[in-house]
């Protein structure tokens, strides 16, 4: 436990700052802990009141005869530090301090709010906000609405971690209208002291809580609440957190030429600790709340042990009495990235015994406008028992004829009979409501529009997937840090931040990068003598510090097959150049070996503050142009991760071997992956790279580096 225990289950509580005058938020606090029905004791503390709300009131907590163990404060900045100071002496074991005024409004705030929690860890008193709207425990044992909010939630396995204060009272609003239940619900304002990761660890030790949502709006840890989260979503006793985003942060990318940079806003880092870490991200509150019915949904195997339903593939059945509801769900579980499941010929006999001739015995099931619940309960039954069905859809649409409790009821029996699971739409409101409050009752998830439920289906089959991943070998990698270091510092020594392809390469060679022999050639007769030195043909490239995309300035010629046509070249590249900027100072040509044929990929690092670097991988060309598809990774970058990164484009079809092409390196190109996040680790002074392209050969046949940018900056410290 780290402590937290005081702050959700206290003995005893003193709200300080606790005000007669309703309205005011230390009378509305106080209020809503002794009409939720607070289980053990509460003290107002107000020096110029007798009582608060016929409770009577102490001028300070040293007053208080009795031990102390949790301290609500309401008090301005500069009276909130002296009342923690205070209530530490006074021996409680936490704090929440609710009022604004610190770090957000300024630098004097920010330093009161420093002070506090330099007192409260010296004492080892844990805080929470300050600038929160609270903490609530539901829980009958307990009961304690510490917040703004009049209503009290009723008790549940879900809890819920947020940011916003304000967000707070809306959820609590929504989640009493779904019959929603929380186990525990904290706002963590500042996080001055408790931060997210502190409440997630605490909460995934509480057997009250089953799945945990958080509404995010930015971190201050990276690597290490990747580190800590994956153990939490998939280590030991597993707990699914589910995540909303607001787009604000304060980590943006520094501004960069480089694709990375163009393409790694600070959604992207965002994103990428979501999937590092296993976490569940939904797109707005009614998808969170979707979410986590489908994640408390539960199984009773035979040995009485119960377990969360989680399908074991992403083949989907749908049972319908409505054709248009199944199409839409038919579409949308394609973009949840579900399959439709084919049927065994079993499963397709059974179902054309029990369904009426005009029946669809073939995915999606269509079991006909005036289906009874037998017609849906033989259907879903056979569709279970198929092998290639991992989870089933059902969508009811009222009609005049449709039994809807009847139809729930069906549905629960045949749930109890599989361990596979089945989410629900039941399309409308008033018609279908008993069915509804039958499955909520029964803990079955049920969902208003099929895109929801197969939206639902997609995100615990993405837990399951995240749960069944393949644990890797590491692989042995040697690198010649100190030969990098080396050429790092000659550079930086020398005023020189930008680091083309020639010193590129030479870097890369150190961590195990395959490179073309590459000279600088100063004349066309040199680039014809270089050409000749290292074999024809040869790829000539400009080289100007001032031109970054050397092929928009016509400063690429590929292909060249003899000494003449590299002569001409050279007169010709160095004319675009001259063209394309007359201010491009040109160093010369780079003459390059034609690397063998493969598929271009892009290889990219860009360092965010507080985060770290962020590595990127995609598909070379306009695959990363056009389409954006690439994924991030913050360093350090495992094998797994690399494997993730890269088994995770759409264009990685392409590398597995595509009508006719070979099926190219992917183990290179992962190892190589793994090397440039040591890179990236190992030196700081490296702010950025970019590799684009890299060419994939022929499995077993490597990877060839065939352009690279570098650029170097001091760490400041
Ligand atoms: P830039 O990205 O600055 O325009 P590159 O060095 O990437 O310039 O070259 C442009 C394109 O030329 C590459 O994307 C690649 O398709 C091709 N190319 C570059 N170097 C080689 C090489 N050594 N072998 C084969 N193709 C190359
Ligand atoms: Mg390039």
């Amino acid at each position: 436990m780290n402590g937290l225990d005081a702050i959700f289950s206290p003995q005893t509580v003193a709200v300080v700052g606790a005000s007669t005058t309703p309205g005011k938020v230390g009378h509305d606090i106080f209020s809503n802990i002794l009409k939720g029905g607070y289980s053990g004791t509460l003290y107002p503390v107000n020096p110029h009141a007798r009582s608060v709300l016929s409770v009577r009131a102490y001028p300070s907590v040293n007053e208080i005869p009795d031990e102390l163990e949790l301290a609500i404060i309401i008090l301005p900045p500069k009276l909130a530090l002296e009342s923690v100071k205070e209530s530490v002496r006074r021996g409680v074991r936490g704090i929440v301090i609710v009022s604004a005024g610190f770090r957000e409004v300024g630098k004097e705030g920010a330093e009161i709010e420093q002070k506090i929690v330099s007192v409260c860890r010296e004492a080892g008193v844990r805080l929470v906000g300050p600038n929160c709207l609270g903490v609530i425990n539901p829980l009958e044992s307990v009961r304690l609405n510490a917040s703004f909010s009049a209503r009290m939630p009723a008790p549940g396995k879900i809890s819920f971690i947020s940011q916003s204060g304000a967000l707070c009272t809306a959820v609590l609003d929504f989640a009493a209208d779904r019959d929603f239940g929380f186990s525990k619900f904290i706002s963590i304002g500042n996080k001055a002291d408790v931060d997210e990761l502190d409440l997630l660890q605490y909460l995934h030790e509480d057997i009250d809580t089953e799945v945990i949502m958080i509404y995010l709006e930015e971190l201050r840890r990276g690597h290490e609440f990747i580190e800590a989260v994956k153990e939490i979503t998939s280590g030991r006793r597993r707990t699914p957190i589910l995540v909303i985003k607001s787009g604000r942060t304060s980590a943006g990318a520094r501004a960069a030429a480089s694709h990375t940079g163009a393409l790694a806003g600070s959604e992207a880092v965002y994103d990428s600790i979501f999937e590092q870490s296993g976490i569940i991200r939904a797109e707005s509150i009614n998808e969170l709340f979707d979410f986590a019915g489908a994640f408390t949904y539960k199984t009773s195997t035979a040995l009485g042990k119960v377990s969360r339903k989680l399908p074991a593939g992403n083949q989907v059945a749908i049972v319908t009495n409505a054709g248009g509801p199944g199409i839409v769900a038919t579409d949308m579980t394609i973009s949840a990235g579900l399959d439709l499941a084919s049927f065994q010929d079993e499963t397709i006999k059974e179902l054309s015994q029990h369904l009426p001739a005009t029946a669809n015995v073939h995915n999606p099931v269509d079991v006909i406008g005036d289906a009874t619940q037998d017609r849906y309960e033989s259907a879903l039954s056979a569709v279970l028992k198929d092998e290639g069905v991992d989870g089933a859809l059902v969508i009811l649409t009222p009609q005049s004829m449709t039994d809807a409790l009847g139809i729930a009821k069906a549905i629960v029996r045949v749930a109890r009979g599989s361990r596979k699971p089945m989410l629900s739409c039941f399309m409308g409101i008033i018609d279908v409501s008993e069915g509804v409050k039958f499955l909520q009752e029964h803990g079955y998830p049920v969902f208003r529009f099929p895109e929801d439920a197969a939206k639902a289906f997609g995100a615990i089959n993405r837990y399951s997937k995240w749960l069944n991943r393949k644990e890797r070998k590491p692989f042995k990698l040697h690198h010649h840090e100190e030969q990098a270091t080396k050429i790092i510092e000659n550079h930086l020594n020398a005023g020189k931040t930008y680091v083309g392809e020639l010193g590129g390469l030479d870097l890369l060679k150190c961590y195990g990068f395959n490179v073309l022999p590459t000279e600088l050639a100063k004349t066309a007769q040199e680039a014809a003598e270089i050409a000749e030195r290292i074999g024809l043909p040869v790829v000539l490239k400009i080289v100007s510090e001032q031109i970054v995309h050397k092929s928009d300035a016509g400063g690429v010629l590929v292909k060249l097959q003899d000494k003449a046509s590299v002569m001409e070249g050279f007169e010709r590249i160095v004319a675009n150049a001259g063209e394309y900027s007359s201010e491009a100072v040109i160093d010369g040509v780079l003459v390059q070996k034609m690397a063998p044929s493969g598929e271009e990929v892009i290889f990219g690092m860009n360092r965010y503050p507080t985060f770290g670097p962020l590595l990127m991988f995609g598909m070379g060309g306009i695959f990363v142009e056009v389409f954006q598809d690439v994924k991030f990774s913050l360093a350090p970058v495992s094998r797994e991760e690399a494997v993730r990164m890269i088994h995770g484009i759409k264009g990685f079809k392409l590398l597995k071997g595509f009508r006719g092409r070979p099926k190219a390196d992917i183990r290179a190109l992962e190892k190589l992956l793994v090397s440039m996040s040591a890179l990236a680790m190992n030196h700081p002074e490296i702010s950025e790279m970019d590799l684009n392209p890299l060419l994939v050969h022929a499995e077993g046949e490597g990877v060839t580096v065939a352009d690279c940018r570098i650029i170097l900056k001091r760490p400041d410290n």
